[in-house]
């Protein structure tokens, strides 16, 4: 069904909007069905489970951190993340600095910004992502890239307040972008959607979706 479901979601998408598969908990084989079906972005939030998948997998794939991150692990998945959705501190934002430069590469981050009305979603506030964005620490950080923003909703039935939580933060990214000129700050990804709702935050201006469940079925614990 991996496949199918995949077909599925990719010709419910724009163009423009880059699909996630996230995989977490799912076996290798699973993922091969994906990639044999021509998926090429695959994401993960633990950051073992990752290197193990990305050991044993071709190597053209583009892998994504997506998972609430601890600093003294960056440094094993550094030599080939692709990108990482959920930096929440800027003290993380260092360590990948830190471990992107004894790569000589650069990481691709995204700022997680919390919109949830919940209080259990980690991220910042916008003031925060200001402040962060204004600061003379940022411009030194030559090894990393903020490419954008992740936010994740409210888990709710609730329409409306979804839309809500979705288009505060694709209203404040298109601000940035017009505000922002850093050399190592590129504002191109909103990353925002997952299986309930990656519909509802396409139509109010995500560009990226993390989709996992309605691909790889349900998820046999809550991850
Ligand atoms: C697990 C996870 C997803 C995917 O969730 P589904 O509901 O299975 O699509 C998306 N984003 C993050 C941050 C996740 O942890």
């Amino acid at each position: 069904m991996i496949k199918e479901n995949l077909l599925e979601i990719k010709k419910s998408i724009p163009e423009n909007v880059t699909l996630v598969a996230v995989s977490k908990t799912k076996p290798i084989e699973d993922l091969q069905e994906a990639y044999a079906a021509g998926q090429r972005i695959f994401g993960e939030n633990k950051i073992q489970e990752m290197v193990d998948k990305y050991d044993a997998l071709p190597k053209d794939i583009q892998w994504h951190m997506i998972g609430h991150l601890q600093s003294n692990k960056v440094k094993y998945m550094a030599h080939f993340v692709d990108l990482i959705h959920g930096v929440d501190k800027f003290s993380t934002l260092k360590e990948i600095n830190k471990q992107a430069k004894k790569h000589d590469k650069v990481i691709n981050c995204l700022l997680q910004v919390k919109i949830a009305k919940e209080d259990t979603k980690f991220g910042f506030s916008f003031d925060e992502i200001d402040e962060i964005l204004a600061s003379e620490e940022l411009v030194g950080l030559k090894n990393i890239k903020v490419a954008g923003f992740m936010g994740m909703a409210t888990f709710t039935d609730n329409k409306q307040q979804l839309e809500e939580e979705f288009s505060s933060l694709k209203t404040f990214f298109d601000l940035k972008k017009t505000q922002v000129d850093l050399d190592n700050c590129e504002l191109q990804t909103l990353s925002m959607g997952m299986s309930g709702d990656y519909t509802l935050a396409i139509e109010n201006g995500s560009n990226m979706v993390r989709v996992g469940s309605s691909i790889f079925g349900q998820r046999n614990y809550n991850a």
